[in-house]
């Protein structure tokens, strides 16, 4: 292992914390790069990646990541953290909600081996953002937090998330993982039975956070993210201590409601409701007032996530978690 943590020409010494940026290529009028802060501890250890922003618009896990990277201490620390708050910062500086203004992708997709050559007039901004993240970034942490939380339109759960593979080992880690953070409803992602086993990137073992949303950052929602960061640290024994988190944590498949009909959709629930299987959850009304739809939940379970009032054919309205389970 390397003494130095090094993310291009930038370099931490051990024990100590030091900030530029990571550069990502070349725009019409000049370079994109974005802030990066490395941290290598004086102890030996893994090491962490913090990230926040893939998508711009959700702001209380970076503004946590900027109370972490003040915070954390290499003096303290046992392994190296590299942070990232604001991954997307084209999103970001255009109060621009999932993609960006340039080439409107959402750039959770855009993590790939090859960046696809289009035609003419065809940015590529965010497969760059992405490919340069994963390569100087994400392929040197054994972990990563990936700070997320409900977009300028979205009502959302605040939880952690993390993905079941076929690896039941590995998966349960990830589990002990999300329960570390300290938060009490944990969405689990199952492995799509069938699914094509085509060569994927590798990744970090990654706790997902969801916390606020719905574009604003309050300072106690910020608390809670960074309380679960210290806690994620402290589990992986980067730090002294032990996470403080409650007795219990709840786990649930996420699952989602489509609407048949576009229109003006008003909804009942808020997130963090729990439901019974046939409850009205909204309506869609048209610009007329006419009821065009009830939106009915199949299951028992809880709102995860409530969407915009402008809804298009076929658009998600609502994402439920279900099969919930009690976990130590
Ligand atoms: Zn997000």
């Amino acid at each position: 292992m390397s003494e130095t943590l090094k993310v291009q020409d930038l370099e931490a010494p051990k024990g100590r914390k030091v900030q530029g940026y990571l550069n990502i290529s070349e725009k019409p009028a000049g370079p994109h790069r974005i802030p990066v802060t490395l941290v290598n501890g004086v102890g030996d250890g893994p090491t962490v990646v913090i990230n926040g922003g893939e998508h711009g618009s959700e702001y209380n896990g970076p503004a946590a990541a900027l109370t972490v990277m003040e915070e954390l201490d290499p003096k303290e620390l046992s392994g190296k953290a590299i942070i990232v708050p604001v991954v997307n910062t084209l999103a970001f500086e255009a109060r621009w909600m999932h993609g960006n203004p340039i080439d409107y992708r959402d750039m959770t997709g855009t993590y790939v081996e090859e960046i696809p050559r289009g035609g003419s007039g065809v940015p590529k901004i965010s497969y760059q953002v992405a490919t340069t993240f994963y390569r100087e970034v994400l392929t040197q942490g054994d972990y990563r937090l990936n700070l997320h939380g409900g977009d300028l339109e979205e009502d959302l759960l605040t939880g952690t998330m993390y993905r079941r593979t076929k690896n039941e080992k590995r998966s349960d880690e990830n589990l002990a993982l999300c329960r570390a953070f300290g938060y009490e409803w944990i969405r689990e992602s199952l492995p799509k039975p069938g699914a094509p086993t085509r060569r994927r990137l590798e990744f970090p073992m990654t706790v997902g956070t969801e916390a606020g949303g719905m574009g604003r950052c309050q300072s106690d929602i910020v608390d809670g993210v960074v309380k679960g960061i210290f806690n994620v640290l402290k589990h992986l024994e980067m730090l002294e201590g032990e996470p403080d988190i409650p007795a219990k944590a709840k786990v649930y498949h996420p699952y989602h409601l489509y609407a048949e009909h576009g229109g003006f959709f008003i909804s009942n629930v808020r997130s963090g409701d729990m439901v019974e299987e046939g409850d009205v959850l909204g309506v869609i009304k048209d610009l007329w007032g006419s009821t065009l739809e009830e939106i009915r939940v199949p299951t028992d379970g809880v709102i995860h996530m409530v969407t915009s009032p402008a809804i298009w054919e076929d658009d998600v309205v609502y994402e439920i978690g279900k099969d919930i389970r009690e976990i130590d």
